[in-house]
């Protein structure tokens, strides 16, 4: 039976990044968490303080298998999220987004469970329209490098679709805008990530292109509170939500506020742009506001204090 006091939640890629800050936070509101991964990008190293929570469960699984458990809540996170990452093997990525989702869902609609989707700004690939708001449909190659997530993203999120409305089930989708953090994985080639541990080890900071595309970076406790409000949102409210940080930045500005940070004497160098690239991205927030009372207030300059305190802190354990 279930208990509706405290809530049973599973959280799918719950090793990742994201993920295991949202087990924590999950953890921190008095629930009993279920955190699934089969530690494609996850590692024991993101969820080991949460191991001594007897509230805490871990799971070795792989989503694209289906799985019985009693859940009230499920998020579903699991996919590798960066381009090196879900481009290493792009069938297995575009398995994990739709099969993931058709286990989750079934598994929703099995223990009647409220679920979630960690679906993507890549939805709208290259955008024409910009901020990118909700209705835009997107403008995406279906045959590119990036097309096994961007594809996978987006039938998964027409399988919620289908399943509420043949179901029932009560869905929820936000589309995440780059998100970075302490936890973010140092090896994945994303920005954020890249540009920090560049500077901390006074190596070159590789821009790839000009320089001028564009992102929007928010900072994960504040995706993780988004998450929560959406699940806490009313049945009715199913989005698709974009959830993100509007204020834009070129990736060379990026740069140069991490050099400013950390006072590294790291240079700027050109590397070619990756196939695909969007040249800009940013999102429109106005249904997360309204819908959720959500908007991000942490400023990138403080964002990236603290996440370059992690990688500081990562870096001397490693020498
Ligand atoms: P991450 O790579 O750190 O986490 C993904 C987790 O999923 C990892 O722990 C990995 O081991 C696990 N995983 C991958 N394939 C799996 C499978 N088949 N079965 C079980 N577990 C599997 O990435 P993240 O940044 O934490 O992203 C989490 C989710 O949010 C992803 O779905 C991603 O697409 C989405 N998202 C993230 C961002 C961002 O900026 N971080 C932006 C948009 C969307
Ligand atoms: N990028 C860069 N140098 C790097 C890593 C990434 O210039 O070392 C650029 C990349 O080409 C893209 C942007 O930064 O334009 C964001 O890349 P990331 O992989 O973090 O996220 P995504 O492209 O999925 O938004």
């Amino acid at each position: 039976m279930k208990n509706y006091h405290r809530k049973r939640i599973l959280v799918t890629g719950g090793a990742g990044f994201l993920g295991s800050h949202l087990c924590e936070r999950l953890l921190n509101e008095g629930n009993d968490v279920l955190c699934l991964d089969n530690f494609f990008t996850g590692t024991r190293e993101n969820i080991i303080h949460l191991m001594d929570n007897h509230r805490f469960e871990l799971i070795r699984h792989d989503v694209v298998e289906p799985i019985l458990l009693e859940v009230d809540e499920i998020y579903n996170l699991a996919c590798p999220a960066s381009p090196i990452h879900y481009q290493y093997n792009p069938i297995k990525t575009t398995k994990t987004s739709v099969m993931g989702a058709i286990n989750m869902l079934g598994l929703a609609r099995r223990t009647r469970a409220w679920i979630m989707q960690a679906s993507t700004s890549e939805v709208y690939g290259d955008p024409q329209v910009h901020p990118q708001p909700e209705s835009y449909w997107g403008n995406v190659n279906p045959i590119g490098p990036r097309s096994c997530y961007d594809e996978g993203k987006r039938c998964a999120e027409t399988l919620f679709f289908d399943y509420h409305r043949e179901h029932g089930i009560p869905i929820k989708v936000a589309r995440i805008f780059n998100t970075y953090g302490p936890r973010m994985h140092p090896a994945d080639g994303r920005v954020v990530s890249n540009f920090i541990i560049q500077a901390l080890k006074g190596e070159d900071i590789t821009i790839y292109g000009d320089g001028t595309q564009t992102r929007s970076f928010c900072y994960v406790d504040e995706m993780v509170d988004a998450f929560i409000r959406l699940m806490g949102s009313p049945e009715d409210f199913t989005g698709p939500v974009n959830l993100g940080n509007p204020a834009e930045f070129t990736i060379r500005e990026l740069a140069e506020k991490v050099i400013d940070i950390t006072g590294s004497g790291s240079r700027l160098i050109r590397k070619p742009l990756p196939a695909d690239d969007p040249k800009q991205r940013q999102p429109d927030i106005r249904l997360a506001r309204e819908a959720l009372g959500w908007a991000p207030r942490i400023k990138l300059e403080e964002g990236l204090k603290k996440t370059i305190a992690h990688f500081e802190q990562l870096l001397s354990e490693s020498a």
